[in-house]
């Protein structure tokens, strides 16, 4: 279990600055960003404390049981952003 970043996201990078445990990516400081269509959050890392929803002001993250149905593959896509060696 872990919350994910779904499709509202814009990118304002409001959630790594909150993150305890730094699993939001990519962070503003990395190439990546300037490209990256959204954040994605690391879901072996999430510690699930939730602090990132209060804060993101595009309502795009929830608790990866509670994602909208049409969003439910990006808790896929949040995994894969780290499995495939973006991070
Ligand atoms: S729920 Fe907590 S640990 Fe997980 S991404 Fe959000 S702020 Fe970070
Ligand atoms: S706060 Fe919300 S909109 Fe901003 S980067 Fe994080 S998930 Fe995306």
């Amino acid at each position: 279990m872990a919350y994910v970043i779904a499709a509202p996201c814009i990118a304002d990078y409001s959630c790594v600055d909150i993150c305890p445990v730094d699993c939001i990516s990519p962070h503003p400081s990395e190439a990546a960003f300037d490209d990256a269509e959204q954040l994605y959050i690391d879901p072996d890392k999430c510690v699930n404390c939730g602090a990132c929803v209060d804060v993101c002001p595009a309502s795009a993250i929830f608790e990866s049981s509670e994602l909208p149905g049409r969003w439910a593959h990006y808790a896929e896509i949040n995994r894969q952003y780290f499995e495939t060696g973006n991070a």
